[in-house]
């Protein structure tokens, strides 16, 4: 997913996550409600995947949890996206760069730059290799959905960078650094 050609992020939040707009409670999204129980009177009831147990109604439009579970899935990614630390250590009228970390490593494992050209915002996120990028972020018993570390650090991109710089459309590029990890500033790091 990370090599090559990358992955375009555009306009478009991830589609779950710290984002709370996509935690609201139920009610939040008029129109969507009013087509997802329309569907729902057609089809048989499904079981969540997490508890076999509760009829599934998370996350909207594609549910496959009961509220229960997708809150708890919810709750372990919001620790997971807690260990990654976003340090802007450049700041400019319209452009901002940050280096990422995460809590089990010491040196910076990627790095974040923002460019605001007027009308939509520009996200390059540059990823070393040592970290474990496309590992699953955390396992939770049976299910079906897991999440990278790739995947949260877009959220925690989107919480953290995005919605400050007031939001609107957005476009993120991925790219795998070959080096090691980031070169060295003005000795500063
Ligand atoms: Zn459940």
């Amino acid at each position: 997913m990370l090599g090559g050609t990358p992955p375009a992020y555009v306009g478009r939040v991830p589609r779950r996550g710290l984002v709370p707009s996509h935690r609201g409670p139920a009610g939040r999204f008029t129109r969507y409600n009013s087509y997802v129980a329309t569907r729902k009177s057609n089809l048989a009831k499904t079981k969540c995947a997490l508890c076999g147990a509760k009829e599934v109604s998370e996350p909207r439009g594609e549910e496959r949890y009961c509220r229960d579970c997708w809150e708890k899935k919810i709750a372990v990614e919001e620790i997971v996206a807690r260990e990654f630390a976003l340090k802007r250590y450049i700041r400019a009228h319209s452009a901002e760069k940050y280096l990422v970390y995460h809590s089990t490593i010491k040196r910076p494992c990627g790095q974040i730059i923002v460019v605001d050209d007027g009308y939509d915002l520009f996200l390059t996120m540059v990823l070393y290799p040592n970290f474990g990028w496309e590992e699953a972020a955390y396992h939770l018993e049976g299910d079906p959905e897991g999440r990278t570390f790739a995947e949260i650090l877009v959220d925690v991109v989107a919480t953290e960078v995005i919605e400050p710089w007031g939001g609107g459309k957005w476009h993120l590029e991925i790219f795998r650094s070959a080096n090691p990890e980031p070169e060295n500033w003005n000795g500063e790091m």
